[in-house]
């Protein structure tokens, strides 16, 4: 169901107003939902810049347990009514088959993170709801095992699948991760799904954000997820990939310039 084969033209999902697989799609915000005044701040500043969708973690896959693991459904609830206030759709991670019924209700988008890219019965359970699922590319994922991974989710009954690359393990350890942006035309040949690129865990540095963006683009990408917080030095988690207001109004520029 996934090969571009089996359909005529690309899939559009369609996410309230905004079109993700059409035009170019920018969804940004922190990597988590820390407190009001963060999320609050983060929706209305990435709203002004001209981004389309809001994100934020509540669920936190966190190598480590004694790290912050997120705000759970308080922080959900912190995340909705930013969006809402900002006039943005959400997008967050959902972790567990458990939760999936009740975020279907309040998240916009449902993000399956790298770490559970392979979750089979979290994506068949995702293939009984009517939202749109963005599904990032395991952390050492091809792109055979990211299109079944897709495949488990269409073929229980849900089309609205975006696909996220966010960088895979290498050797290279200059950068957090290697941003597989070759993946975008590979993808963009051999399936109809929209593909959107993460340069902030592909690099896990924020001086490589916005040249990595403009990268994604050249190369076809249908948008971005980018992580934005109001102090980066001061996130919760993943602070060094983590961009400021300023520096996402200038990325966005960039963008727009062409
Ligand atoms: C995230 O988006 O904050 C996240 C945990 O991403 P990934 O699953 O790609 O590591
Ligand atoms: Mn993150």
């Amino acid at each position: 169901l996934v090969d571009r084969a089996t359909r005529a033209g690309d899939t559009v999902v369609r996410v309230g107003d905004v079109l993700v697989g059409e035009g170019f799609v920018v969804m940004a915000g922190p990597c988590s939902v820390e407190s009001p005044e963060q999320i609050f701040a983060a929706a209305r500043a990435v709203r002004d810049a001209g981004a389309h969708v809001l994100r934020g973690g509540v669920f936190k896959p966190r190598t480590s347990p004694y790290a912050f693991q997120g705000l759970g459904w308080e922080g959900l609830e912190l995340l909705a009514a930013a969006g809402k206030e900002a006039g943005l759709p959400i997008v967050t991670e959902v972790m567990a088959v458990e939760q999936v019924a009740r975020m279907a209700e309040t998240a916009d988008i449902l993000q399956v993170g790298a770490r559970n890219m392979q979750n089979f019965d979290l994506l068949r359970a995702l293939g009984r709801v009517d939202r749109p699922v963005l599904l990032k590319r395991g952390l050492s994922s091809t792109i055979d095992e990211w299109l079944a991974a897709a495949e488990y989710i269409l073929s229980a009954g849900n089309q609205q699948v975006i696909l996220c690359e966010r960088g895979i393990r290498t050797f290279e350890s200059a950068t957090r991760n290697t941003l597989d942006l070759s993946a975008v035309p590979v993808l963009r040949e051999r399936t109809h799904l929209p593909i959107i690129v993460d340069p902030s865990h592909g690099t896990g540095n924020r001086r490589y954000v916005d040249p990595m963006s403009r990268a994604a683009r050249a190369v076809g990408s249908h948008g971005l997820l980018i992580e934005v917080h109001p102090e980066p030095d001061t996130a919760l988690s993943d602070a060094d990939q983590s961009i400021d207001f300023r520096q996402f109004a200038a990325l966005m520029g960039g963008l727009a310039d062409g």
